[in-house]
């Protein structure tokens, strides 16, 4: 299967550079990023650098790589998040609340009792999704924090090559 990236919409989040710049680990193709508004410490997500809407448009060799690569970024978050847990999750259509057409993987650390209710993180991936959209409304790590995160999830993903 040979597929192309599709065109970006102008305003893709995703596609802007000032994202991909924010990586703290990428290779040739995908990229991991600090989740500005965390639902649990150490909510990463990985992204295709190129403009993919939808899982089902990668190729079979893309979508295996993605899969390799989201496990480097989580051996390095559970080096820095010191956890053993991971939720993986991608929301694929409108209507499975993906709201940033670009393809994306949350992966986020969990630890016991870190939710009062275990199942409770779907629900905040959902609304996570609908700040992200909305970016006016969303509530964020100041940019210290942010760079402080981003730069220390650097350090640690050296270790592991992508
Ligand atoms: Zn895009």
């Amino acid at each position: 299967m040979q597929n192309s990236p599709e065109q970006a919409p102008g305003d893709c989040l995703f596609c802007k550079r000032e994202i991909i710049g924010q990586s703290f680990f990428s290779s040739a193709k995908f990229s991991a990023i600090y989740n500005i508004a965390p639902v649990l410490p150490g909510h990463s997500l990985i992204i295709p650098n190129e403009h993919y809407e939808s899982l089902l448009g990668l190729s079979d060799p893309d979508l295996g790589d993605m899969m390799i690569f989201a496990r480097k970024v989580t051996l390095v978050l559970k080096t820095v998040f010191r956890c053993e847990a991971f939720d993986w999750s991608i929301q694929d259509g409108i209507a499975a609340g993906q709201t940033v057409p670009h393809v994306h993987m949350h992966i986020v650390p969990r630890k016991p009792l870190d939710m009062p209710e275990g199942n409770e993180w779907y629900r905040k991936i959902t609304s996570n999704e609908q700040q992200m959209a909305d970016s006016q409304h969303r509530e964020r790590l100041n940019k210290k924090e942010y760079d402080a995160i981003t730069a220390m999830l650097c350090e640690a993903s050296l270790s592991h090559n992508a």
